[in-house]
């Protein structure tokens, strides 16, 4: 592991409780604006029970790669600012999606905390990930 990753790592183990909770609250308010300007949000109940919502899953990802693919369109046209904006909108899509599948289910870990769990865990994943490119 490089040096550093290490003070990346240890700064997030020092403070992944905190930085965890940031990142909830931040999805919530997320989902609760689009819920509240009118979008059908993804509630826990779409991903189990006897008749999962997989449709409405599907399209909600199929979303994140639409706003994905807008970033791609504005790389090309040069335009930075608007690329970070749709790059914005996919991590907004992500988020929402985050809150509706963990909220009101008792998971093991919080989106937020497996955010910052793979941050750590790539820490250690050395150059870039053992792979060429
Ligand atoms: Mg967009």
């Amino acid at each position: 592991m490089s040096e550093p990753n290490q003070e990346n790592k240890a700064r997030l183990e020092l403070n992944i409780g905190h930085i965890s909770m940031w990142l909830n609250r931040l999805c919530a308010v997320t989902e609760s604006i689009n819920r509240n300007n009118g979008f059908d949000t993804v509630k826990w109940s779409d991903w189990g029970g006897g008749d999962p919502n997989t449709d409405k899953l599907l399209a909600k990802i199929a979303l994140m790669h639409e706003e994905l693919s807008e970033a791609v369109t504005e790389v090309r046209k040069g335009t930075r600012e608007a690329c970070l904006e749709e790059l914005a909108d996919c991590v907004i899509r992500c988020m929402d999606t985050a809150q509706g599948l963990h909220a009101g289910v008792a998971l093991e870990h919080s989106f937020g905390e497996i955010l910052v769990r793979k941050l750590i865990k790539n820490c250690d994943r050395g150059y870039k990930h053992g792979k060429r490119c």
